[in-house]
């Protein structure tokens, strides 16, 4: 098996889109990530898995919190930004839930407290234990087969 083939199977679980984001002495990081779980109800944890490479690793280890940012469909270009395909560098505005900063008008804002980070191959799973959450309704953005997309209408 190789590379490609993994890639292609993993591409064909159909993902909503996030962005993750945290603060180190007040600079903001934000980074695009659909290795994104629900864990547990009680205690309310998630997962997100990030690359060893990624400098977000080191950031949330420092910052010991992030947010979890689920997109909604007219947020394709945020998800662009903070996986570093738009080659300009681009002011956003971020708020703060709970004392993270999380991206106004996503589907939902899920502030974290990191309770475990386990190392598994080249990356790391930080467990969030969630601290507080901001839902709003709208349309999420799809990610399946490397491409963004839409929910058709019902
Ligand atoms: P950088 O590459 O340093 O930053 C990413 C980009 O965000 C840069 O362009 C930077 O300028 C911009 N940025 C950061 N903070 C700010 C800010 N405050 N204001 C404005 N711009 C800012 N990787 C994983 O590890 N796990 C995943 O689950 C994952 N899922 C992905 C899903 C999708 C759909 C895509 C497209 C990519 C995914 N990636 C994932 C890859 C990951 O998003 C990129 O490799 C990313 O560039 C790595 O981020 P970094 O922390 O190294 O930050």
């Amino acid at each position: 098996m190789d590379d490609r083939q993994f890639r292609d199977a993993m591409g064909k679980f159909a993902t909503g889109v996030t962005v993750v984001a945290t603060e180190v002495d007040g600079n903001i990081h934000g980074m695009t990530a659909n290795a994104f779980m629900s864990v547990s109800l009680n205690p309310k944890l998630v997962v997100v898995s990030i690359a060893e490479k990624a400098h977000m690793l080191g950031k949330i280890m420092q910052s010991g919190t992030f947010s979890v940012n689920i997109l909604a469909a007219d947020q394709q270009e945020l998800s662009m930004i903070f996986a570093g395909q738009v080659k300009n560098h681009q002011e956003v505005v971020f708020e703060h839930l709970n004392g993270v900063p999380v991206l106004p008008n996503s589907m939902a804002q899920i502030s974290c407290e990191v309770s475990a980070a386990h190392v598994e191959g080249d990356h790391t799973l930080f467990i969030g234990k969630v601290r507080d959450i901001r839902v709003e309704d709208s349309e999420p953005l799809i990610y399946y087969r490397g491409k963004y997309r839409r929910l058709a209408g019902d």
